[in-house]
């Protein structure tokens, strides 16, 4: 690192710059955020500097740079290729009387470089490259965009009048994960919701707890189907914060992978038809954990409140006495049907949607099937792999269009996902010969795109390409 990064004081600074070309004027868009009072030298100014002049917001001069005009300047920016002598002469006394000189496009001759900005004032990032690769900094510089949200600059000028009041978190990891949060979720949220009084209001409230006794936790979390990057980021922030990680078998690895490395991690995977935690051991182990004071995840794949037994589990909470929370997730059928490119509902077609399960704990389920093979009847049945030919005698007896259409989907948003289209004259057999074995979603009386819903069943060749794999 050749290159000291500092941040120069501009208040009550002097700033002159010989120039007001492109260069000049890009230069010029960085100072005038500053309170410098910023002096521009140019024989035949360009149209922007005249603009600014007009507006006050620096002083302009319509000759060359010269020697008596840069005493006492904190900074000159040299942007005028034509240069002529007499201003290469005043840069040199100016750099000799400790001006700190910037001659664009020329780092050799520089004694500072000017970075690569992010404005989130007052938190501003910089980025430098040494002269070496301007346009690699302009890259990262919109990564860093896109990274920080607008409400990092007010929640940091709010923090600055709180500094003193965190002083009662005691020092070091404590207040360091304290502000972590503040400046994380906590703080943003209520900067959306209210500006300063909602961020003081939630800094007091931090403040209340982190001062309270210790104890632990639990998130009751939906880690999505799968892909990471459907998980919401308040999972995300938990998956950071938890000590103790309790998840079920369909939760993915990608999605374990973003918790903390230290924290522990305990499957209690339940296979549909083998060996299996009981219900009330994990209520026993999560009650357990969070008891001994630590942050407890945990993680059920999709939402926790759709076939995941999420109730039992608050239950247990609640009689023990352990605070907890509710993070929903995307649930599987909300994100097949995303990758389908399909809307669940649709007008004229159906004006309500049904979860339905395949099975329950008195193996498979009965529903309203009277109901269901109404035409138009649209439904996502979960674990449906093995009651597939249940669903179809139940649905064909009870009157249903053999030629309703079912889309299966498997490994919903994973590497693995398969899809099947079938009729329901067809169901088990096309999802046999798909090799489809679950988990996967069946929705009932929804066709991919390429198919009319409740027409004749086209060829094959008709279909779309992308589901001929399928079959
Ligand atoms: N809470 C979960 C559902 C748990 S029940 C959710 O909201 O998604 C387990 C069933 O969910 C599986 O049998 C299957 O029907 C469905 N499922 C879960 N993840 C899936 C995935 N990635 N792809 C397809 N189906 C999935």
């Amino acid at each position: 690192m050749r290159y000291l990064p500092v941040f120069l004081d501009m208040h009550g600074a002097r700033v002159v710059v010989a120039g007001s070309g492109p260069a000049a004027v890009a230069k010029l868009r960085l100072l005038l955020k500053t309170p410098a009072a910023i002096e521009v030298f140019d024989a035949e100014p360009g149209a922007d500097v005249l603009a600014w002049e007009a507006g006050g917001v620096l002083t302009l001069h319509r000759r060359p740079l010269s020697e008596g005009d840069v005493d006492g300047a904190k900074a000159i920016y040299l942007a005028d290729e034509t240069a002529d002598p007499g201003t290469r002469a005043a840069l040199e006394v100016a750099r000799a009387n400790g001006t700190l000189v910037n001659v664009v496009d020329a780092p050799e001759e520089c004694d500072f470089l000017t970075p690569a900005v992010v404005d989130r004032d007052p938190v501003i990032v910089a980025i430098g490259s040494e002269g070496t690769a301007p346009m690699l900094a302009t890259r990262l510089r919109a990564d860093i965009e896109d990274m920080l949200p607008a409400e990092t600059g007010p929640l940091a000028r709010v923090a600055g009048t709180l500094r003193r009041r965190a002083a009662a978190v005691p020092a070091g990891a404590r207040r360091r994960a304290f502000w972590a949060r503040f400046f994380g979720a906590a703080g943003t949220t209520a900067w959306r919701s209210g500006g300063r009084d909602a961020v003081i209001g939630a800094f007091d409230r931090m403040l209340a707890e982190e001062t309270a006794p210790v104890t632990g936790r639990v998130a009751l979390v939906g880690a999505g189907p799968g892909d990471p990057e459907l998980l919401t980021r308040k999972a995300h922030r938990l998956l950071r914060e938890a000590d103790v990680i309790v998840y079920d078998r369909l939760v993915s690895p990608e999605v374990l992978d973003l918790a903390r490395r230290d924290a522990r991690f305990l499957p209690v995977g339940k296979m549909p038809f083998g060996p299996s935690w009981k219900q009330e051991d994990i209520n026993a182990l999560i009650v357990a954990e969070a008891q001994a004071g630590n942050v407890v995840v945990r993680l059920k794949s999709g939402d926790p409140g759709v076939y995941g037994r999420l109730d039992e589990e608050v239950e247990a909470l609640d009689a023990a006495g352990v605070p907890f929370e509710v993070v929903p997730g995307i649930t599987a059928a909300v994100a097949g049907a995303a990758e389908l490119g399909l809307s669940l509902t649709r007008r004229g077609r159906n004006k309500s949607l049904r979860f339905l399960t395949g099975h329950d704990i008195d193996g498979f389920a009965e529903h309203d099937w009277r109901g269901l093979a109404a035409p138009g009847a649209t439904a996502a049945v979960y674990m449906g792999v093995r009651a597939a030919r249940f669903i179809q005698g139940r649905l064909l007896m009870h009157g249903a269009d053999p030629a309703t259409p079912v889309t299966v989907v498997e490994n919903i948003s994973r590497a693995d996902r398969r899809e099947a289209v079938a009729t329901l004259a067809d169901l088990p057999e096309t999802m046999a010969a798909a090799g489809i074995v679950g988990p996967a979603i069946l929705y009932l009386g929804i066709a991919p795109r390429s198919v009319r819903s409740n027409a004749a069943r086209p060829e094959p060749s008709q279909r779309n390409p992308a589901h001929a794999q399928s079959r």
